[in-house]
């Protein structure tokens, strides 16, 4: 229109936003509110270094660190009928769907990864927290299925993280089938007497925990998880009464004789090592002879950095 605002407004703007720092470069630790600078973060699988509070993590990133040198190949799953219900709550089915692929960048609630730890092959799945609260829907059912089929075929243990919110309501009926059916896929591994480690992270709780969570040989969790069928909000409605301190936490359920182990995320390759080895019928792992995963990559969502790489 005029000088000003053709010129003079848009050199402010520019000199301004320049000055704005990125607003993703560092991350408050919502357990002691120290800020972490992101790459530091990501460097200590998201576990905050003043506190060791476990913050989220996706399973990509948890892959990269946990396989030998970062590389695993992704084991393809079948799809489900989309959107069976044709559900609707406030948004239809397939557009939370697509919400959620667009700001995860995955294309469901579960990733599973063939790849080797301490050199020792294994297959394994985690389930994506961030992705609708890691449902339980067909797909992850399909997913856990195929993760089984692959571990059969080509005799290798099974490793399961955890976590999500329970059954995902858009698919109703359906989705509880998910509990049978993932029961009938880990009893195929102990047909084939192949360890299944489940490693419970938070929160892991709903009917994933009645079912595929809870099956494992041996329970491994991180610290602080929350792991529950019923929430204890809803329990301490229910019975009316004050909760003990750190009920349905991962240490209380340690000490209650639900889990086996109660692992800092730092620590858990070495663990699922010795313990895979072990359960193979594997000599022990020797410390400084097998290759260090390589630290997590910075989740550059280029479809070509994406793409798994070859072993
Ligand atoms: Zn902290």
């Amino acid at each position: 229109m005029n000088w000003i605002t053709n010129y003079v407004r848009p050199r402010i703007n520019s000199i301004f936003s320049r000055r704005e720092m990125p607003e993703n470069l560092w991350h408050k630790c919502s357990e002691c509110g120290t800020m972490l600078f992101h790459r530091e973060l990501s460097d200590n699988l998201n576990v905050c270094t003043n506190c060791g509070h476990h913050m989220a993590i996706t399973p990509r990133e948890r892959f990269n660190a946990l396989f030998d040198g970062g590389v695993f190949t992704e084991v393809a799953v079948p799809e489900p009928k989309a959107d069976p219900l044709q559900f609707r709550d406030q948004k239809k089915y397939p557009d939370r769907m697509k919400a959620a692929q667009k700001a995860t960048g995955e294309k469901e609630a579960m990733l599973v990864a063939n790849g080797e730890i301490g050199r020792t092959p294994i297959i394994a799945t985690a389930q994506d927290f961030s992705f609708m609260g890691g449902s339980m829907g067909m797909y992850v059912g399909n997913a856990i299925i195929a993760a089984a089929e692959e571990a059969v075929k080509l005799k290798r243990p099974l490793i399961l993280f955890s976590a999500a919110g329970g059954a995902r309501m858009q698919e109703g009926i359906l989705s509880l089938m998910q509990m049978p059916r993932t029961t009938v896929a880990v009893e195929m591994l102990k047909e084939a007497g192949l360890p299944y480690i489940v490693v419970l992270t938070h929160p892991t709780t709903g009917g994933v925990t009645a079912s595929y969570a809870m099956l494992g040989d041996v329970h491994i969790s991180e610290p602080n998880a929350l792991i529950c069928f019923a929430g204890p909000r809803v329990i301490e409605q229910t019975i009316r009464e004050k909760l003990p301190e750190g009920f349905q936490r991962a240490e209380y359920l340690l000490d209650h004789g639900m889990l086996d182990r109660v692992t800092k995320r730092t620590e858990m390759r070495d663990e699922l090592i010795t313990i895979t080895r072990m359960l193979m019928n594997q000599p022990p792992a020797v410390r400084g002879d097998l290759p260090a995963p390589e630290p997590v990559a910075e989740t550059a969502k280029d479809p070509a950095e994406e793409a798994p790489a070859e072993k």
